[in-house]
């Protein structure tokens, strides 16, 4: 039997070529030039994933054969005993992605063909319309369509609305004060002009960012419902899981739900019970391409459809993880595009191209990706106190961002 190949070196690299600080893992095996690269980014705790990465996995993964992913994935998820956790499950999607993608470059073989093959030439992806007012928003709705998009999410103001007015204590500390009361209403005349201006050949989606108190969002979704959403998203908070019941016996809006899910025991009965359309978690956070591949076979069952979460903060390698998982997926939903600039197309070579409306695959080994670590050098990681998730309601109190 040949030897088996290992996991020699893992490096951590850090870098912020736009918005977010994105962590990313790359295995080096002990066969000359074969590395893989895997996405681990939690933006918002970056150092606390490279510190699990470099303190606890990379002890843990070296020497280990790296073709036994899925041994690899069960092993390091409980290694630690405590499990199910944003900066753990990042850091071990990191090596989960980079496994995957060793072993298509091995295999000769895109990451969509060792899933079982295409299902589909390209993913469909939806692009993010704003603006401040709903004329502005249908502006640039309109601007989407120009440039090939048949799916865009509109927002108006960021997420929970700019409040037109708030009346808050004296004394109220600084922060991203939003009221979700007033958001409703105004959310509610904005996809009410948007639809009406730009008619039904485009499908519409809308975030609500689990900004609304459990019965709003139940009224909410009834009252978007004559709208035709292609989802509402996120109009609960994972806490709040047992709400979708009430929604549910109530209207026929499409809902996605998941970025924020970190565990089994949060979407296992939201998909057994038809209580959701589409799983849209953070392929990162939930812990690679391993635990998205079960999901996606899971949900696919009973008729839920994959929308997994596609910001900026998922790096350019976790794009091309979740593009693979679109085109294997039987039931891919949508995918969450978010348009990177140039810099980050010229530092991760390989990252997917998006045209009219389809993000399209390169077809090369593995998950097609690559980093120039020079460049991604020089772009180091800024630490900031993140103002946007300093969320208040209109007393001042905290609230779920
Ligand atoms: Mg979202």
């Amino acid at each position: 039997m040949a030897k088996p190949i290992t996991i020699q070196d893992v490096k951590t690299i850090m870098t912020q070529p736009a918005g977010s600080r994105l962590v990313i893992v790359k295995i080096i095996t002990s066969e000359p030039g074969l590395y893989g690269l895997g996405c681990a980014t939690f933006t918002q705790r970056c150092h606390a994933v490279h510190a699990a990465i470099e303190k606890h996995l990379k002890p843990f993964a070296i020497g280990r054969d790296v073709s036994r992913i899925e041994e690899f994935w069960q092993m390091a998820m409980v290694h630690g005993y405590w499990r199910n956790g944003p900066v753990l499950n990042n850091a071990i999607s990191g090596f989960d992605q980079a496994l995957w993608d060793i072993k298509g470059k091995l295999a000769g073989m895109p990451v969509y063909d060792l899933l079982g093959g295409k299902c589909r030439e390209a993913a469909a992806v939806y692009g993010h319309a704003g603006g401040s007012t709903p004329e502005e928003v249908a502006e640039s709705v309109r601007s989407f369509m120009a440039q090939g998009y048949r799916h865009i999410r509109i927002q108006m103001g960021g997420y929970g609305g700019k409040a037109a007015s708030l009346h808050k204590p004296d004394g109220a500390p600084e922060g991203a004060y939003y009221n979700p009361r007033e958001y409703t209403r105004r959310m509610l005349k904005m996809i009410e002009h948007v639809r009406c201006e730009v008619g039904d050949g485009v499908e519409l989606l809308h975030d609500v960012h689990e900004r609304l108190q459990p019965i709003d969002a139940v009224r909410f979704a009834k009252d978007v419902e004559p709208y035709n959403l292609f989802f509402l998203e996120d109009v609960l908070a994972p806490e709040d899981n047992g709400w979708f019941r009430d929604i549910r016996s109530q209207c026929a809006t499409r809902l996605a739900m998941g970025e924020l899910f970190n565990s089994p025991h949060e979407w296992k009965l939201l998909i057994e019970e038809h209580l959701i359309d589409y799983i849209r978690m953070h392929v990162s956070q939930m812990g690679g391409i391993t635990p998205a591949r079960a999901v996606t076979l899971f949900a696919n069952v009973y008729g839920v459809h994959t929308a997994w979460h596609g910001p900026g903060d998922t790096s350019p390698v976790g794009h091309a993880a979740n593009l693979h998982l679109d085109l294997w997926a039987p039931n891919f939903g949508i995918q969450e595009w978010c348009r990177f600039n140039d810099l980050v197309y010229e530092m991760f070579p390989g990252l997917p191209e998006v045209r009219d409306g389809y993000m399209y695959p390169n077809d090369q080994p593995g998950l097609g990706i690559d980093i120039d670590e020079a460049l991604a050098a020089q772009y180091p990681v800024r630490d900031v106190v993140e103002q946007w998730t300093q969320t208040r309601w209109p007393d001042g109190s905290p609230a779920r961002p």
